[in-house]
């Protein structure tokens, strides 16, 4: 078995499809190998080789010096060969008009004080394919915010990045590269990315006549993204209920019940930011439309007779 190094032009491509960077742990300008991942090195066709990082490289054949537990496992072939699978096709994917891939930078710390900085690029479903991590420790924040979306437009041109609100507490500081990264919900990433959003999505609303609950889907084109529920629960509560959380807030003295309710709602639709509005009420399977969110009269006299408003909803709305 003889040796067949890479040609240049061989090397240059198989950079680019990885984007610069180690397929394993997506770091940049270490000093990147190519290696063959079913280690016989006359077998240097495209899909045998691995863009790795000196460390990763290192780490597959001499997995001893990087962990005290046997862990040559964790970098086999199998696993290099994946990471290569995954990351080329992400990349690809990256470098798209319209990619439906994302990536989220969040914070880390207290609103006044910012520790650290994690970038997450995510598939729709949620599954990571990239983690770095940013500390503030000596940075200028300015500085590292300029530098994280160089790193974004390094991997795809018109990849969209999203912050998001609200640090994360202190004990999720990704400090040792494990710290808890949050993910964009596939709804949520579907009305980030589709170039037709602004055409294709609508939202309905059946406004239940009888008592005090409504209930709220989310649709793009013929796909039902998402459904939330609300109601108004022992005339003391405002339940409201998605298919991600579930929060009863107490009722206020003021404004109205209705008020109240009505800004949930505004504030689901101005999240979602649909194309149309479809505000339906009487027959849930031919619903009459109406201009405007006008919730009708029984979510006050709910609250006032503190009975309760119809069946208790769990979890997941819709059901
Ligand atoms: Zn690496």
């Amino acid at each position: 078995m003889t040796r067949d190094n890479p040609t240049d032009a061989q090397r240059a491509k198989l950079l680019d499809a990885n984007a610069d960077r180690c397929c394993v742990c997506k770091r940049p300008n270490l000093g990147l190998h190519l290696h063959h991942i079913d280690g016989n090195s006359s077998n240097t066709v495209d899909s045998n080789l691995a863009v790795l990082c000196v460390e990763d490289h290192d780490r597959h054949h001499r997995p001893g010096p990087y962990s005290t537990s046997v862990n040559h496992l964790d970098l086999s072939a199998e696993v290099i060969a994946e990471h290569k699978r995954s990351w080329e096709a992400f990349v690809i994917e990256a470098r798209e008009d319209a990619p439906t891939v994302i990536a989220t930078l969040a914070a880390y710390g207290t609103v006044e004080s910012i520790h650290s900085f994690k970038l997450v690029m995510q598939w729709p479903d949620e599954r990571i394919e990239y983690e770095r991590s940013f500390h503030l420790l000596a940075a200028n924040p300015d500085r590292l915010t300029d530098e994280i979306i160089a790193e974004v437009q390094a991997i795809g041109p018109h990849l969209k990045l999203v912050f998001l609100s609200e640090p994360l507490p202190i004990e999720y500081c990704p400090c040792c590269g494990t710290g808890y990264s949050r993910t964009v919900k596939p709804a949520l990433v579907a009305r980030l990315t589709d170039p037709t959003w602004e055409i294709d999505s609508a939202c309905t609303i059946y406004v239940n006549p009888k008592q005090a609950s409504l209930a709220i889907s989310i649709f793009l084109r013929e796909a039902h993204l998402f459904s939330g529920s609300l109601h108004l629960c022992q005339g003391r509560f405002l339940h409201y209920a998605n298919d991600y959380y579930d929060e009863r807030v107490p009722v206020r003295k003021s404004p109205s019940v209705r008020a109240q309710a009505t800004a949930i709602i505004r504030s689901v639709i101005q999240e979602w930011a649909p194309a149309t509005l479809l505000i339906g009420t009487g027959n849930h399977d031919s619903p009459t439309l109406i201009e405007d969110l006008n919730l009708p009269c029984c979510w006050e006299t709910s609250a006032l007779t503190h009975h309760s408003t119809g069946p208790a909803r769990k979890g997941r709305a819709g059901r």
